[in-house]
C-alpha cells in the first residue's frame, strides 16, 4: 500500500465500487440509500465543504442528531482529507464554548435548534462558516450544496494524518482531544472485519449514537469495508429494536440495550434466530446478563474492549469460548500488557496496569503535549487507565478504572470485586463501589445499591452478608441505596457523580 494510500475512505471507495446499486442503509422510515446514494451525497458534501476553504487538517465540528446525512458529512470528511469533530447533541452552551475554542474548528455544523448557542461562540472563535443539519437530514448545509458535483477525487492521506478529534468525557479533569488517525480507524476495521467474520451478507442493526466511538468507528467501519448493510436507527427504542432484529445479522450495543431487551417480555428466541452476533462493549457486561441473554435466546454475547484513545484492543472470539466477565483476547497485531506502577510487566493473573500498543493506539491529545507524554511509556504503550488481569489463556479482563482504586488504610481494594459479591445477592439489581474520604482510613468503602423492588434490604443485611465473603477492611461502611445509578449516554456508570454525591458521608 502506498503510504499516501491510506485515507480511509480510499478503502471504503472500492467497496462502493463493487456494490453501487446495493442497499446500503435504511432508516427507521424506510427510507433507503444505495452505495451510490452515499457516495454521491459525501461528494456533494466534501465539494461544498472545500469550496467554503476547508482544507485538509482544518476540523469541521458537528453537533447534529444521527442521520444518513450525518453519515455523509463523517464520510465527506475523510474524504476531503479533513478533521471530523462529533460533538454530544446534549452538550450544553458552557461545555460547548470550551471544544470550540480548543478544536478551533473552521466550520461548524449543528441542529437548527442549537444554532442561537453556537454563533456566538463560533464568532468569538473567529469560525469562518456555519451550517445547520437536523435529525431529518434537512438544512442550510444539505441546501446548499444540492448544486455541486457528485464527482470529488480522494485527498491522499497518510497513516498518522488525522481523520477524526473525539474528545474525553472529562470525569477526571478538563476534557483531552483524541487524535485519531487514518491508520488507526483503517487498522482497527480491518481487524474488525476479520475477527467478527463481518462480509457482504450482513445487515447490521445500526442504533448507537454517532457522535461517539463506538457508533461511529466500531460499528461502522467495518461494515462499509466490507460492503454489508445497515438498519440505520436513529436512537436505542426497544420496540424498534424487535421489529428490525429479525431482519439483521449483528447487533452492537452497550449493556443497557442488552438488559433493556431482557426486561421485554416480547422478546423471544424468535426474534434473534436470524443474527449470528450479538456485540457488547463501551461498559463492562454484567455476568448473569450474559447467563439470561443465553438463557433466553441461546446466544452468547460477545463482549469487547475499546476506547476513544485506541477503538478496539481485546474481543471474545467469533470462534472458541467467550468467557463471560471478561472482555477476550488481543486483536492482531495489538500488544496487551498488565504492569506495577513503575512499568514493570506483572505475571499471569495479577492486577495491574492495562497498557496498549499497535496500530490502533491514537497519535497523542490534541495540544497537550504533557498529557500525551504522560499517558505513553518509553517503549510506546499507552498506558489506558484500566486495571486489568490476564488470564492462562490470554483472556483479558476489567477491573475498573485506575481512579476508582480505592485505597483504604494503604490497603488496595478493586471496586469491582465487591460489585460482583453484592450483585450476586438475589434481589439486587446492579450495584456500584466507590471510596469516599474518611478521616481514619483516608478511604473508605460504600456501595450504591439498586434493587430490583424497592426496601428489600436493610443496610445491615447487606453488610453482615458481605461480611462472611470479604477481608474487612472491603467490607462497605455504609450502603446507599437509589433508584437507579447515574449513567452517560454509552452507559457507563458516572462514578464521579456519585463521589461528588457521598463525599462526605463519612466525614
Ligand atoms: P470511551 O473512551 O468513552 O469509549 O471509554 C473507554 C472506557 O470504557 C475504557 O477505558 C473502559 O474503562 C470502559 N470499557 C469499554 N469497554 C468495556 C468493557 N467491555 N468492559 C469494561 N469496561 C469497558
Amino acid at each position: 500500500m502506498n503510504n499516501l494510500d491510506c485515507n480511509l475512505y480510499n478503502h471504503f471507495s472500492a467497496q462502493i465500487g463493487l456494490y453501487c446499486d446495493k442497499i446500503l442503509l435504511t432508516t427507521e422510515k424506510e427510507k433507503s440509500y444505495s452505495y451510490r446514494d452515499i457516495e454521491q451525497e459525501t461528494a456533494r458534501l466534501a465539494n461544498y465543504l472545500v469550496g467554503l476553504g476547508a482544507r485538509k487538517g482544518d476540523r469541521i465540528s458537528a453537533q447534529i442528531e444521527k442521520s444518513p446525512q450525518a453519515l455523509c458529512l463523517y464520510l465527506a470528511c475523510l474524504r476531503s482529507g479533513l478533521v471530523y469533530h462529533p460533538l454530544n447533541p446534549a452538550y450544553s452552551a458552557h461545555e460547548l464554548e470550551y471544544f470550540i475554542e480548543n478544536a478551533e474548528p473552521v466550520i461548524i455544523i449543528c441542529d437548527p435548534k442549537q444554532f442561537h448557542i453556537l454563533q456566538p461562540l463560533a464568532e468569538s472563535s473567529h469560525v469562518s462558516r456555519m451550517e445547520t443539519l437536523d435529525g431529518d437530514g434537512q438544512g442550510t448545509l444539505i441546501d446548499n450544496s444540492r448544486d455541486n458535483s457528485t464527482e470529488f477525487e480522494i485527498v491522499p492521506r497518510a497513516e498518522n494524518d488525522m481523520a477524526a478529534l473525539l474528545y474525553s468525557s472529562g470525569t477526571t479533569g478538563v476534557p483531552k482531544g483524541i487524535m485519531i488517525t487514518h491508520g488507526n480507524l483503517l487498522s482497527n476495521a480491518k481487524s474488525l472485519a476479520e475477527i467478527w467474520g463481518v462480509t457482504n451478507e450482513d445487515h447490521l442493526l445500526h442504533c448507537l449514537p454517532t457522535f461517539h466511538v463506538h457508533g461511529l468507528f466500531i460499528a461502522l467501519n467495518c461494515m462499509l469495508l466490507s460492503g454489508a448493510s445497515m438498519r440505520w436507527l436513529a436512537a436505542f427504542k426497544t420496540d424498534l429494536i424487535l421489529k428490525f432484529l429479525p431482519q439483521s445479522t449483528v447487533m452492537m450495543g452497550v449493556p443497557t440495550y442488552y438488559t433493556r431487551l431482557l426486561d421485554d417480555p416480547l422478546f423471544t428466541t424468535d426474534m434473534a434466530q436470524n443474527i449470528r452476533l450479538f456485540i457488547s462493549g463501551s461498559a463492562p457486561l454484567k455476568v448473569e446478563t450474559f447467563a439470561k441473554f443465553k438463557q433466553r435466546t441461546g446466544h452468547c454475547i460477545l463482549e469487547r474492549y475499546g476506547m476513544t484513545e485506541t477503538n478496539i484492543n481485546t474481543s471474545n472470539p467469533l470462534e472458541g469460548e467467550r468467557k463471560p466477565g471478561t472482555v477476550g483476547l488481543p486483536l492482531p497485531n495489538v500488544e496487551v500488557r498488565i504492569v506495577d506502577d513503575e512499568d514493570k510487566p506483572l505475571a499471569t493473573g495479577e492486577i495491574g496496569n492495562l497498557q496498549v500498543r499497535g496500530p490502533n493506539v491514537f497519535i497523542g491529545y490534541w495540544r497537550m503535549a504533557d498529557k500525551t507524554e504522560e499517558s505513553f511509556t518509553e517503549n510506546h504503550y499507552f498506558d489506558t487507565g484500566d486495571k486489568g488481569q490476564i488470564d492462562a489463556q490470554g483472556y483479558v479482563s476489567i477491573v475498573g478504572r485506575s481512579k476508582d482504586l480505592i485505597i483504604s488504610g494503604g490497603l488496595n481494594i478493586y471496586p469491582k470485586e465487591i460489585e460482583v459479591l453484592i450483585d450476586d445477592i438475589s434481589g439486587v439489581k446492579e450495584s456500584a463501589v466507590i471510596g469516599v474520604p474518611h478521616s481514619d482510613f483516608g478511604e473508605a468503602v460504600v456501595a450504591i445499591i439498586v434493587e430490583k423492588q424497592k426496601n428489600t434490604f436493610k443496610e445491615e443485611q447487606i453488610i453482615t452478608s458481605l461480611k462472611d465473603k470479604l477481608a474487612n477492611f472491603k467490607v462497605p461502611k455504609r450502603i446507599i441505596f437509589l433508584d437507579e445509578l447515574p449513567r452517560n449516554a454509552m452507559g457507563k456508570v458516572q462514578k464521579n457523580i456519585l463521589r461528588d454525591n457521598y463525599g462526605d458521608l463519612l466525614s
